[in-house]
């Protein structure tokens, strides 16, 4: 392969993780020329980067909300043996309605091929460093690379870099975080371990429920691969044994108890347990401590698995997040900002170009306890339905040329707390990348373009804008049919009984 990259392109992509993924498959789809630019070696961002175990739900519920380019992405990766697709939550409680694990390795390859098949380019190891603009608007940017710096000039730029970082440079009003504590959600240094007896800590669950604040086992609602595991659980505990470690001097950690769920491969568990608080990543000598702080978690932390809890006596480390895993860092000054009350309250606008359902989840930014009542901690809301993103959440107030996406689009921070998922990103990617590709070739600004054609251009990709009532009335019964069928068959389960009940009434 010998790739060579153009001097100009309709679309610019700043950014290769979820989002940036899907804008570029997105803007490829409207025949928009499209280039992605990454400052690693391969795709994915936080899912890979930060060694992420599952895609949380595209779902509300049992109805599938996103869909389109995303769920293609997942159709490929159950294709070649990378991923479980969705799998329900029994108890949607801490973890969302659905989970689909994936292999990371995998992930990297498939979007990465997705790409080069829809004719993309990609320049990886290219750090954006400016912003080129003409007057108010933005016409290229330049990125700096090991060879120097190389500057591309594009019609339309998406800042899919999660921090924003192609937005703040061309101008772009921000609030960091929730700008009334002035803090953002803590990040997490990720890992797994492997070489791990996943059944006796199944069955440690099983048999200690009260240890945990919540737990569920994960049923497939279709066939994958039988190279992976056939029965996936998740859970949040061990508190007991959190607590006698942590008075013995074994266990120092940004939180009280550990979240466990598998890793996709045969003897693997994934953690998600720790907390690394207090830093503003958008600093770098900030961050360099963080990674320092998530990595001497992680050594504390698995220690403890092995010296604690049953089915560890024999495993190891085998992977840690290359970057410390960041859930929030800037929010870009949009022509609208979405609010807490919007996404509780299931809003719905006429200039929706992607929906939200994930329920408001905050990580307490400043102890150690898991979801508390009241503003000061972290928090876990339910959604009344699920709600609209507006277009205008996704076109910055300034510059021009350019739109938002992923995690860095106009929100709060409770907002952000629900859209910030893969799911929900993924929805976003696929807009911004419809709004760019379609304004690139017509030769306009986003906000001039006309919302009902992106809209349409949306639905001919797939992709969910409105309800369809008789579809969710299907998944719903097919979901319900899933469960009595794979719960009938096993002799035990973590899930609260009262939850399982309700499936056999
Ligand atoms: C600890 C943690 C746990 C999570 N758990 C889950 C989970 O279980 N399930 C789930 O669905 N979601 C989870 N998420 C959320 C998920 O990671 C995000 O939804 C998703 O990664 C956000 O995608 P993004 O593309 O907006 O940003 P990112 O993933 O941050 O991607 C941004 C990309 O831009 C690149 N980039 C940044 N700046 C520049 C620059 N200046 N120049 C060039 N490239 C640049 C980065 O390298 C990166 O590839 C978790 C997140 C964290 C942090």
């Amino acid at each position: 392969m010998n790739m060579k990259l153009k001097d100009n392109y309709d679309v610019i992509v700043v950014g290769g993780g979820p989002a940036g993924i899907m804008a570029g498959l997105a803007s490829l789809k409207t025949g928009a020329s499209t280039l992605i630019i990454e400052r690693n070696g391969f795709l994915g961002g936080a899912a890979t980067n930060s060694v992420l175990g599952p895609i949380s739900p595209f779902h509300f519920g049992d109805e599938q909300v996103i869909n389109g380019i995303p769920q293609d992405f997942m159709e490929e990766l159950i294709k070649v043996h990378g991923s479980t697709g969705h799998l329900k939550a029994l108890d949607p409680y801490g973890s969302g309605a659905y989970l689909g694990f994936y292999d990371r390795e995998k992930y990297k390859y498939v979007a990465e091929a997705m790409i080069v098949k829809a004719g993309g380019d990609i320049f990886y190891h290219a750090f954006i460093s400016d912003i080129e603009k003409k007057g108010n608007k933005v016409t290229g940017v330049t990125a700096i690379t090991k060879s120097g710096s190389r500057t591309f000039g594009a019609k339309i730029v998406i800042d899919a870099s999660g921090d924003g970082d192609a937005a703040v440079m061309a101008g772009a009003g921000y609030v960091y975080g929730n700008p009334e504590t002035g803090r953002a959600q803590p990040g997490s240094s990720m890992f797994e371990m492997v070489n791990v007896d996943t059944d006796r800590v199944y069955d440690y669950i099983y048999e200690n429920p009260d240890d945990f604040e919540w737990k569920s086992d994960l049923i497939p609602i279709r066939e994958y691969s039988n190279r992976l595991k056939q029965h996936y659980f998740v859970a949040q505990g061990f508190k007991k044994l959190v607590k006698q470690a942590v008075a013995a001097g074994d266990l120092c950690f940004g939180r009280d108890s550990v979240i466990v769920l598998n890793g996709i491969h045969y003897g693997s568990i994934h953690f998600n347990a720790t907390r690394v608080s207090g830093y503003n990543f958008a600093d770098p000598i900030e961050k360099s401590s963080s990674e320092m702080d998530g990595r001497r978690q992680i050594e504390s932390v698995s220690e403890f698995m092995i010296k604690y809890v049953p089915g560890f006596e024999n495993a190891y480390v085998s992977v840690t997040s290359n970057e410390v895993g960041v859930r929030e860092t800037r929010h870009i000054k949009g022509l609208y900002t979405l609010t807490a009350a919007d996404v509780g309250e299931g809003r719905k606008f006429d200039d929706v170009v992607s929906r939200g359902y994930f329920p408001i989840d905050i990580h307490n930014p400043n102890g150690a306890t898991g979801y508390t009542k009241g503003s000061n901690g972290g928090c876990w809301v339910d959604l009344k339905d699920t709600y609209d993103i507006p277009i205008r959440c996704l076109i910055p107030e300034k510059p021009d040329g350019m739109v938002l996406s992923g995690r860095c689009i106009s929100g709060t921070s409770e907002a952000h707390g629900s859209y910030r998922t893969q799911g929900g990103i993924m929805g976003i990617g696929q807009a911004s990348g419809v709004i760019a590709g379609l304004c690139a070739q017509k030769g306009i600004e986003p906000r001039e373009i006309d919302v009902k054609e992106v809209q349409d251009k949306l639905v001919e990709f797939g992709a969910s804008v409105w309800r369809n009532e008789e579809k969710k009335a299907k998944e719903e019964a097919h979901a319900k049919k899933c469960v009595r069928e794979y719960m009938g068959k096993r002799d035990k389960s973590i899930t609260k009984k009262e939850i399982l009940e309700q499936y056999f009434e």
